[in-house]
């Protein structure tokens, strides 16, 4: 038989917006010692609003715009629908397309008006050798914004800033789960600049930058020779690093790959929750004692 005091946690486990999948993982919470937390989707919203346009070369920012969109019309990319919604907010219509792929981690590529089209972040134009350009995408980048870049037939021909909202919930979870004596880390693809801005904004312990998705396990393995760890994620990427961890936390809008590679669910996709996930383990797992 269930005990009791497992029965009544999994009832307020209910009311305070988090659903078990695993009970050993729950059972695992009271010890942990560190949350990595993804960044786009987890302690962000998400949800990407075009703030800048860079035009180069001739080009006007709306064929920046153009271009950038008709390929991310074929991604489901957070940064993606935020291109694209610029796109129809400035009533502009999308080129025909061929060869579409998406770049893990990297960007999306297509074949439009006979040319290649790249979105793509800053470290694929590294790898390639190619400048951003002047000093303006740094400047935009360490106010927090995520600079994505077009490329066309390997030429820069524009940048688009997208900024993303930290979820008005992450400060405070971020305080309370430091409070129970429990590090913060965030594990994201995004620039450096980038996560050096929101992990300033929350205060966060520890961060790691540009990791590709593949990359994102390992890098809670190296963080688990440190401390017990739980990873909360939303997205296709964050699944495996969610299977690794010692617990694995979903945000519950968060893909379906996601939640059904996590232990717990936060239903609210409430970071808090994850801190409450933590304190009923705890006094649960005492009152077994
Ligand atoms: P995160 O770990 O923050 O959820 P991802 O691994 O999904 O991020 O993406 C990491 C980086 O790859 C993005 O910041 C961006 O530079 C680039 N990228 C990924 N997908 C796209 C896309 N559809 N369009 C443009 N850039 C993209
Ligand atoms: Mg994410």
């Amino acid at each position: 038989a269930v005990p009791l005091v497992i029965a009544v946690s999994t009832a307020i486990a209910a009311q305070s917006g988090f659903l078990i999948r695993d009970r050993s993982a729950f059972e695992r919470a009271r010890d942990l010692q560190a949350v990595v937390f993804d960044k786009t989707g987890t302690l962000t919203t998400g949800r990407f609003g075009v703030t800048d346009v860079l035009a180069f070369g001739g080009a006007t920012e709306n064929d920046v715009i153009q271009a950038a969109a008709t390929v991310e019309a074929h991604s489901e990319h957070p940064i993606a629908r935020g291109v694209v919604r610029s796109a129809e907010e400035r009533g502009l219509s999308l080129l025909p397309l061929e060869n579409f792929r998406a770049i893990p981690g990297k960007g999306v590529e297509g074949t439009a008006a006979g040319r290649a089209v790249r979105v793509v972040g800053p470290g694929y134009l590294a790898e390639k050798g190619i400048a951003a350009g002047d000093g303006q995408v740094e400047t935009l980048q360490r106010q927090g914004k995520t600079v994505v870049f077009l490329l066309e037939d390997e030429r820069l021909t524009g940048a688009l800033a997208l900024a993303d909202i930290i979820r008005p919930e992450s400060r405070e979870a971020i305080e309370r789960l430091r409070e129970m004596g429990v590090r913060c880390m965030m594990l994201t693809g995004d620039n450096r600049d980038v996560a050096a801005w929101v992990a300033g904004e929350l205060g966060l312990d520890e961060f790691f930058a540009g990791v590709l998705p593949h990359e994102k396990a390992a890098k809670i393995r190296e963080v688990q020779e440190r401390y017990r760890v739980a990873m909360v994620g939303d997205g296709i990427n964050d699944a495996p690093a969610l299977v690794e961890a010692d617990v694995g936390i979903a945000i519950g809008a968060g893909t379906d790959v996601a939640v059904e590679s996590a232990d717990i669910v936060l239903v609210r996709s409430d970071p808090r929750d994850a801190a409450a996930v933590i304190g009923l383990a705890r006094k649960t797992y005492r009152k077994m004692l």
